[in-house]
């Protein structure tokens, strides 16, 4: 099976400082919707993990997220694909939860819900240190783009082995379908 695993702010819509709490505060990033299309029309399977701590925060509640990742799957069918699934991690930075990214839960999760034993040769795309990071710890292969907070994350100089970077999810999902 052929499984991709995206982060979601940043990597397929704007991400913003004051969060992302309404469908129409969801707005996709140029061509990532279509990127993402492109990817399940090949037969792969996409699966978003995402933080979202605006929940534990009382700026949005699960009803509006799930509003939201309507908007966002709504987008994708009309570009001709699908997302497989939506994991997200609800909790706070003093929650200590184990899903919360860079804390590799959620990817644990998606090995589960997949029957697969590891993740192993699975990439995982974000643009934070965290994504990257749970991303590796859960032995995916990380990628790194550079929108959102991608060009800070490079600027870190702190990705993890073997990160490979790219301008934006198009251009990724591009190399994978030319790698396969
Ligand atoms: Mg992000
Ligand atoms: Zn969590």
């Amino acid at each position: 099976m052929k499984l991709a695993i995206l982060d979601r702010d940043g990597v397929i819509n704007q991400d913003s400082d004051a969060f992302v709490k309404s469908p129409d505060e969801w707005i996709a990033l140029p061509g990532s919707v279509e990127a993402i299309a492109r990817l399940s029309r090949a037969g792969w399977r996409v699966v978003i993990a995402s933080n979202q701590s605006g929940i534990a925060r009382g700026l949005f509640s699960m009803d509006t997220l799930n509003a939201i990742h309507t908007k966002l799957r709504r987008e994708v069918i009309h570009a001709g694909g699908m997302v497989d699934a939506i994991f997200i991690c609800p909790h706070g930075p003093d929650d200590g939860c184990a899903c919360r990214k860079p804390k590799p839960g959620m990817f644990l999760d998606i090995a589960r819900r997949y029957d697969m034993p590891d993740l192993s040769g699975v990439p995982a795309v974000g643009d934070s240190l965290r994504d990257l990071q749970a991303a590796a710890m859960a032995g995916c292969n990380p990628w790194l783009v550079l929108t959102g907070n991608g060009q800070k994350t490079q600027n870190t100089g702190e990705l993890p082995a073997g990160t490979r970077v790219a301008d934006n999810l198009a251009a990724v999902v591009n190399t994978w379908l030319s790698e396969e």
